[in-house]
């Protein structure tokens, strides 16, 4: 196969700024996924691979559980029930037994919010169970 470049013009290329840029930019495309990564600090432990989120899963539920029978999530609980005077926030239902506190950030993604009573909302089960954060709580 002829190349279709002479030597002269690869030459040009390879030291041309063109070449340079796209350098630089593989470079700044790296520096800009490590930067996504940096967003979730918390998952910085999990490896850099697919496979992070087989592990994510297998880890996070025994925490998930673990939270959810604590005293201090007990606690939690009850601060949020007790603020939202016992009233789903959506729609008023105040059936006593039909409540759940829904954390407002999934403590599964924002783990050092799960015990903060601004991070939590008291609703019924229904209004809960429209949420997204519930659907994946239910799914893990
Ligand atoms: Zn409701």
């Amino acid at each position: 196969m002829r190349p279709r470049f002479s030597l002269q013009a690869q030459h040009n290329y390879m030291t041309s700024g063109v070449y340079q840029r796209n350098k630089e930019m593989k470079t700044g495309k790296n520096i800009g996924s490590r930067n996504g990564f940096k967003k979730g600090n918390i998952l910085g432990n999990f490896g850099k691979t697919g496979e992070k989120n087989s592990h994510w899963k297998g880890g996070i539920t025994p925490l998930h559980l673990k939270i959810r029978g604590s005293k201090e999530y007990k606690l939690w609980r009850t601060a949020v029930f007790t603020r939202d005077n016992f009233t789903c926030v959506w729609c008023g239902d105040k059936t006593s037994g039909n409540l759940n506190a829904d954390h407002i950030k999934p403590f599964a993604q924002y783990p050092e919010l799960r015990l903060a009573i601004d991070n939590g909302r008291t609703l019924c089960v229904p209004c809960h169970r429209t949420t997204t954060s519930y659907m994946n709580k239910s799914s893990t």
